[in-house]
């Protein structure tokens, strides 16, 4: 019989300890290696990440997707979207670890999803819905408009634009977490009229420093407070070529 034991992610394991006070289990160490591994392969092919280097891969995906934890726990049964995931981040590495909650893995690019369906596969992970379609389309299909608790992203757009692709989505008294570079407080303040007509009110920001990264991150979380006006989102590319002022 071959033995063909995942990699292994002794640095993930560590930090994720010494960071977010978070024990991986065997199981789940397990996964991250089988996903670290599929994405190094795949990459050859599509492009999924610029970041190759396995430790990178650990801190930079891994970790920096569970940081999300700071804003508190995921709870059995939320239901949870990740917007715009590319190769699942943050959203997949949630799942590792909360394996009760709903999760939905939205992306555009269908080349990024057939790698989500396989890994998703590969893992033998239920509760994972795989959508292919952008995020003003599905903020405005009943199926998905305000039903998430807990709506996520990392890297797709700047606040203004981000806020319309996110608070259609979440349910009023649900929150949106994104994770942001150093321009998060920058960001939320050219989006303040945005989370107005939007129904979305900032909650706080919580700085992450992640170890051996230089960079602080942030997650920036939105409250939702009121039902977004039903002309948002508008089609297609609108948020992004007119954002709101
Ligand atoms: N969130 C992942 C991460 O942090 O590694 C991927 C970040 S990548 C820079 C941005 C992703 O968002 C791309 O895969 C892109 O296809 C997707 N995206 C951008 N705009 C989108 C939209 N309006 N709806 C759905 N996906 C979108």
């Amino acid at each position: 019989m071959v033995d063909n034991k995942p990699m292994k992610v002794e640095q993930l394991v560590k930090c994720s300890r010494e960071l977010l006070g978070l024990e991986l289990s065997t199981e789940a160490q397990r996964a991250f290696g089988l996903y670290a591994e599929q994405l190094l392969a795949w990459n050859q092919d599509i492009n999924l990440t610029a970041i190759t280097d396995p430790q990178s891969i650990e801190m930079r995906h891994f970790l920096d997707s569970l940081s999300v934890i700071m804003a508190g726990p995921l709870l059995p049964g939320q239901r949870v979207i990740d917007v715009g995931t590319g190769a699942g981040f943050p959203g997949l590495p949630l799942r590792l670890i909360y394996p009760q909650i709903e999760l939905t893995l939205l992306e555009a690019t269908a080349k990024k999803t057939r790698f989500l369906d396989h890994m998703t596969t590969l893992l033998g992970l239920n509760n994972v819905r795989i959508l292919t379609a952008r995020a003003e389309e599905a903020g405005q299909i009943d199926a998905h408009r305000e039903k998430f608790d807990v709506v996520l992203a990392r890297a797709v757009a700047q606040m203004p634009v981000l806020s319309e692709y996110l608070l259609p989505l979440c349910k009023v008294g649900g929150r949106c977490v994104a994770l942001k570079g150093e321009t998060a407080a920058a960001e939320v303040q050219r989006a303040e009229n945005a989370l107005r007509i939007l129904g979305g009110r900032l909650e706080k920001i919580i700085p992450v420093e992640l170890p051996q990264v230089a960079e602080t991150h942030y997650l920036v979380i939105i409250q939702k407070t009121a039902a977004t006006p039903p002309l948002y989102p508008r089609r297609a590319g609108m948020p992004t070529k007119r954002p709101l002022p």
